[in-house]
């Protein structure tokens, strides 16, 4: 058989500690349905240049703030460009994404008020990676098949 199907996921997906506390969102649906794939993993944050730990951050008006209220969008923008360059870079055209993040999210992220509250969009790197025609899935899309 040919080449394995190329994917890229949000690093803390597949256990990677990038997420603003230190941690990840390990996801073990999404594991199995990688487990035959050829994976990259990416973190849009962490490649905009923020640390890890960080304050959190969610997104207001089309731009982005952490939880101090300091404007992180520069950060934000530059770390969805890396991150569309790697697909670019190695034909990647489908991605999972970690629902819900000011990055990552699809379709709904968090409102900006960081009390939790759900409203529709998509975070900066998945509109990024929309308008390059990348297909976008979430962790919702994968169910534990046992
Ligand atoms: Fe996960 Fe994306 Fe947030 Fe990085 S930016 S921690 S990959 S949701």
């Amino acid at each position: 058989m040919g080449n394995k199907n190329k994917v890229a996921v949000s690093a803390c997906l597949i256990g990677k500690n990038v997420k603003y506390d230190g941690k990840n969102n390990y996801n073990q649906a999404v594991m199995d349905y990688l487990e035959d794939k050829e994976v990259f993993p990416i973190c849009p944050e962490v490649l905009g240049g923020l640390t890890i730990p960080r304050i959190p951050s969610e997104i207001k008006n089309g731009k982005v703030f952490n939880q101090e209220g300091l404007d992180v969008t520069k950060q934000f923008e530059d770390g969805a460009k890396k991150a569309l360059q790697i697909l670019l870079d190695n034909n990647i055209s489908v991605v999972i994404l970690k629902a819900k993040s000011p990055s990552c999210g699809y379709q709904e992220i968090y409102d900006g008020s960081f009390n939790h509250k759900v409203i529709s969009g998509n975070g900066i790197f998945t509109s990024l990676a929309l308008k390059h025609n990348i297909k976008v899935l979430t962790e919702f899309d994968f169910f534990n098949k046992k």
